[in-house]
């Protein structure tokens, strides 16, 4: 073994980038082993057949100015393609389509749009007060510690600016499901389907299911980058190209196709990491972007952590119930009553129809028709597609992790649902397809080391929230295990392309010295 370097990332997924580029901004001398032979994880923009070329993760509602700042990253590349690409509620008949565009309404009665007004004001104050604490390490309740007395202080002190009445209703709806929350505010269907898809996207959940919509839509709020729904030129993977590129400019080291098999533990401290060619690198520190389930189980082993802990790492909740479809298309197909499908196109008419998909993937079945949120990325970028032809970038839900059958005998009937649901609002889709990708929350495991093929490497839900992601014990970045630490989407604040996973756990680790 060489000289130990200060730290060793495992995983080069965005977070990993992130907390790689800020250690090593700092001075620290950084290593980043990928298992994949591009960086990004799931933000990577692949080629799925012949010229066509999509991300996983296909827009960016949660980055934020500040990361693009601090790491300089149009310096290195990044640009965006749309900064705020309108929501359009597709109506099946193609008569009442619905658009949301820089905070109005379009298409919905007068009594909608002057409630639209009203709901989105309190959301945004709400998250205004909350904004700043998915940017800090969550505080360890009892600690003694000045940091967690801050954290809890200011947001106590944030919640208390609210003003009683705020503050009273923000309790209030914080558990409610999404349908209750909607059926509060709007009339129509079609619009409380569109306005609760990012409560539960993602997640085991749906417009019925008490437990954090309003936490959700919060987060999924919480980037700055443009204010509305941004995409990134090249793909998500142009950003993640550019997080590369920032994280090796400041002198990090990246290694793709070099997955570590293990974290070598000497006397109850992580000292190395073994890889899975059997190479040995040491280092100080070893900083782990896997999911937790990778992280504690695969990667360091269960014997080195105590009982209670690794019960509460096994119960997490890491089945995923998104699937990815990526169509290549020999030309824009036609969407019933929209002049333009240049927007996020919401295949959902109704909390109920949502809810009816839900029910079947809870039990390991999926629906005939199937809710989903498609994008045609090449309409903004060219280059994700030869000239004249595009992509349909698609997230599908519920596609179940355990699927009655399996995936390999399911795959072909849910992969004709599908089509078969798009072709209801764009009826010449199938005429235009020359190739398709789908990926399950299987093929999400295998392809991208992510347990369960979960969006958030975990539940994001009010049990698995704040000083409890991923659970007590590691949520402050730091581990039960001397040197080890976790920086991905299962860290405070959770999944999405986001990078404050990333960040926190690079200031508490700096902290450290
Ligand atoms: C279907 C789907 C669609 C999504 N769409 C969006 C979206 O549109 N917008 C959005 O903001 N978010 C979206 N998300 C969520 C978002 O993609 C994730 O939350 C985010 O990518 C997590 O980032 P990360 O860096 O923590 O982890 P990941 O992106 O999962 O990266 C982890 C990295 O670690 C590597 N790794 C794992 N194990 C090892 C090992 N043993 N050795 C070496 N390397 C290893 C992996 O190869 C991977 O590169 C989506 C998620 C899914 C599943």
């Amino acid at each position: 073994m060489s000289k130990p370097l200060d730290a060793i990332i495992i995983g080069a997924g965005h977070n990993g980038l992130v907390c790689a580029a800020h250690l090593a901004r700092a001075g620290r001398q950084v290593l980043v082993l990928e298992a994949a032979s591009q960086p990004g994880g799931l933000g990577a923009t692949r080629e799925f057949a012949p010229g066509f070329r999509a991300s996983v993760a296909h827009t960016l509602p949660q980055f934020g100015r500040k990361l693009v700042a601090d790491l300089a990253l149009e310096n290195h590349g990044f640009r965006l393609a749309a900064s705020a690409l309108p929501t359009v509620a597709l109506c099946p008949d193609g008569s009442g389509h619905i658009t949301i565009a820089d905070g109005t309404l379009s298409g919905a009665c007068a009594a909608d749009t002057a409630a639209y007004k009203a709901y989105q004001a309190l959301l945004q104050k709400f998250a205004k007060a909350i904004n700043p604490f998915w940017h800090k390490r969550p505080p360890v309740l009892g600690s003694g510690g000045l940091r967690d007395a801050a954290t809890l202080g200011l947001f106590g002190w944030n919640l208390r600016t609210l003003g009683k009445t705020d503050l009273r209703e923000m309790m209030r709806m914080i558990a409610l499901p999404a349908r209750d929350l909607m059926d509060e505010y709007f009339h129509s269907p079609l619009l409380k389907a569109a306005l609760s898809w990012d409560a539960n996207v993602g997640s085991k959940l749906a417009p019925r299911s008490p437990n954090n919509a309003v936490i959700a839509l919060l987060y999924r709020m919480s980037g700055d980058l443009t204010g509305g729904l941004p995409l990134a030129s090249g793909g998500t993977g142009g950003l993640m190209d550019a997080l590369a590129k920032a994280a090796c400019a400041n002198g990090a080291g990246l290694r793709l196709d070099s997955p570590v098999a293990k974290v070598v533990v000497e006397q109850g401290r992580a000292v190395g990491v073994a890889l899975a060619s059997g190479e040995l690198i040491r280092a100080q520190k070893i900083v782990s972007n896997a999911d937790p389930k990778t992280s504690f189980f695969q990667l360091l082993g269960a014997r080195h952590l105590d009982i209670q802990f690794t019960h509460r790492i096994r119960r997490l909740r890491t089945d995923g119930y998104v699937a990815k479809l990526h169509l290549a298309l020999d030309r824009l197909p036609t969407f019933t009553g929209l002049a333009y499908p240049g927007g996020r196109l919401l295949l959902a008419p109704t909390m109920q129809f949502i809810e009816n998909a839900y029910d079947e993937a809870k039990y390991g079945g999926y629906a005939r028709r199937l809710p989903m949120e498609v994008l045609l990325p090449s309409l903004q970028d060219d280059r994700l597609a030869p000239a004249g032809q595009h992509v349909l970038s698609a997230l599908v839900q519920y596609a179940p992790y355990t699927v009655n059958g399996g995936w390999d005998a399911q795959r072909k009937d849910f992969l004709d649902n599908a089509v078969a649901s798009l072709a209801q609002y764009a009826p010449d889709i199938r005429d235009c397809i020359v190739a398709s990708e789908l990926l399950t929350p299987t093929d999400l495991e295998q392809q991208f080391g992510l347990t369960g093929g979960h969006w958030h490497h975990g539940e994001f839900a009010l049990d698995n929230w704040w000083m409890n992601r991923p659970t007590y014990g590691a949520s402050q970045y730091r581990t039960p295990v001397s040197g080890f630490y976790l920086c991905g989407a299962g860290s405070h604040p959770g999944g999405g392309i986001m990078g404050a996973a990333g960040s926190n756990a690079a200031a508490a680790i700096l902290e450290e010295r």
